[in-house]
This record gives structure tokens, C-alpha cells and sequence, in this order.
């Protein structure tokens, strides 16, 4: 008789590994001293999991992202994503990147912004349109299509960026620091914004923070990384239910979460400076 499936966590069902990482290190070459960035990196993360990355400044998150999207070779060590180089993922448009400032074209309406990408891919301005109307209403910006970025708020602009990199539906979102500057209460709703979104696509992401409420309330499992070298102290799963809200922060399972992703960040002597 098969197996039962396991119930408890029906994002991660599919096995199906997205990144594969092993033994990867990276060390810059600068005119001064070489700077070792990542050492001995091991991970597999899984198609349609939620991982975030979570370290203080200097410990190597955005090289790492750098990395998986091609845009810098490691020193050694292998990657693969999903199941192709860095490079050939790069060309198939495997991944979406969202950085910590939104990026957006300002000449171009919100429409245009989102339409780039999609008219570089050769998409017909039919499907073009369609998916300008499917990811901005996903993001909650039905009806902003005419404006020009810099008539949105900075979280409105962060939604747009969002929508841009969802819009040629990539296996994978790579999001670095993407709400780091905003304030609290537009943070916490694109948190909730980003759960409900994920939830629905199904996407793979791998996601870089400075905030503990953050990665927990969001990820499926939480890399904690130290800096000099940068490498990674701690692996946290988290299974909190799939549909919480934010009310869930005050639950002692989330708690629980956060007070063992800070003893893996004091563990890796984060907090030395
Ligand atoms: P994080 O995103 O966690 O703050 P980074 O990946 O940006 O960390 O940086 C990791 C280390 O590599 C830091 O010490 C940083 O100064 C160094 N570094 C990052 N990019 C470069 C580069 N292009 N050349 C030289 N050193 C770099
Ligand atoms: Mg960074």
C-alpha cells in the first residue's frame, strides 16, 4: 500500500528541488584584501517553498541572490536551478528579481512598466494585456494602469515592482530586502499582500530580510546567516497554518519561531558589532 502523503504542509508536497546548492563559496577580489562572502554553502530548496534569508549586513544574502540569478559566478562549489545552470536559467527567464528599491521606469505608466519586460519576451500585446490586468489586480492595484510611479506611495511602487516580476510567470521569485524601506504598517500589509499571492501561484521564494516578524510570518523555512565568513548557522522550519493573518504573531508557535531564529543569530555572533 503507498504511503500516506504528509498533511501537513501541502505547499511543499511537490519534491521537485528548485535550487540545489552545494558546497558554493564566493570570494571577491578587491584591491586590498580578497573578501570571502560565502563559504561552504549547502542548501536544496524545494519547488513551491517559501525561504527566507535572514543575517545582518555583510553576510553574503545578496550575493547569494546574485548568484542564483547569475550575476556573479561562484569561487566553487555547484548550483543548480531548477535543474539548469544559473546561466540557463537566466536565458529561460527562470526567475523574477524584486529589489529593495522598486526600480521602475519613470517615464513609463504603471501599464508600461509592467508591459517591458513582456515585449522583450516578444508576447503579443494581447497576452500583454491580460497579464497587465491578472498581476495588478493579484497585487491589488486594479485601475492604477495610467499612473506614473512617482504618482503611487512607495509601497504602491513595490507592488508594481512585484507585479512586474510575477507578470512572465517565473518558477521563481527572488525578492532582496523588497520591503526593508518601508514603514511598519505598509510592511505588514504587503506581508500579507505577498502570503495571500503566494499561496495562489504556487510560486518558489526565496526571500531576504533584516526583520525576525517577517521571515516567520512568511516563510515555510528560515536560513539564518553570519557574517565573516558568510555562511549559514541554521536551517528553522516553520509550519505555522497556511491562511494566518497577522493575529498569528502573538501566538506562542510564532513566538516559539522567532525566539529560536534569535539564538541562531546570536549563536552566529551577529550581534558582535
Ligand atoms: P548582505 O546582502 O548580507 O548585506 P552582501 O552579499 O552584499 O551581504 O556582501 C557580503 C560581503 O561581500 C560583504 O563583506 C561585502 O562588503 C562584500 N561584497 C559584496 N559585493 C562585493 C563586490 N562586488 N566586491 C567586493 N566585495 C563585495
Ligand atoms: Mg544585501
Amino acid at each position: 500500500m503507498p504511503a500516506p502523503e504528509p498533511a501537513q504542509r501541502p505547499k511543499t508536497k511537490d519534491t521537485a528541488v528548485a535550487i540545489d546548492i552545494r558546497k558554493l563559496s564566493l570570494t571577491y577580489q578587491t584591491a586590498d584584501a580578497p573578501v570571502i562572502a560565502l563559504s561552504d554553502i549547502d542548501l536544496k530548496i524545494r519547488t513551491g517553498e517559501f525561504v527566507s534569508f535572514i543575517g545582518p549586513s555583510g553576510c553574503g544574502k545578496t550575493t547569494l541572490m546574485r548568484v542564483i540569478a547569475n550575476l556573479v559566478d561562484p569561487t566553487d562549489g555547484i548550483i543548480t536551478v531548477n535543474g539548469m545552470s544559473p546561466e540557463q536559467a537566466r536565458l529561460q527567464r527562470a526567475y523574477g528579481y524584486v529589489f529593495q528599491a522598486p526600480a521602475l521606469y519613470p517615464w513609463r505608466t504603471v501599464r508600461r512598466n509592467l508591459t517591458l519586460p513582456l515585449e522583450i519576451m516578444g508576447m503579443s500585446r494581447s497576452e500583454q494585456a491580460a497579464r497587465v490586468e491578472k498581476y495588478l489586480a493579484l497585487v491589488g492595484l486594479k485601475g492604477f494602469e495610467g499612473k506614473f510611479p512617482w504618482q503611487l506611495s512607495g509601497g504602491m511602487q513595490q507592488r508594481v515592482s512585484i507585479a512586474r516580476a510575477l507578470g512572465f510567470e517565473p518558477a521563481l521569485l527572488l525578492m532582496d530586502e523588497p520591503f526593508g524601506a518601508l514603514d511598519e504598517i505598509t510592511r505588514d500589509h504587503l506581508n500579507e499582500h505577498l502570503l495571500r499571492l503566494w499561496e495562489r501561484t504556487q510560486v518558489t521564494v526565496i526571500f531576504v530580510t533584516h526583520s525576525i516578524p517577517e521571515a516567520v510570518f512568511l516563510s515555510n523555512r528560515i536560513v539564518v546567516m553570519s557574517p565573516r565568513p558568510g555562511r549559514i548557522v541554521e536551517v528553522i522550519d516553520s509550519d505555522l497554518p497556511p491562511d494566518r493573518t497577522l493575529d498569528v504573531r502573538e501566538t506562542p508557535a510564532f513566538l516559539e519561531i522567532a525566539h529560536r531564529v534569535r539564538v541562531a543569530l546570536r549563536a552566529g555572533h551577529s550581534y558582535d558589532d
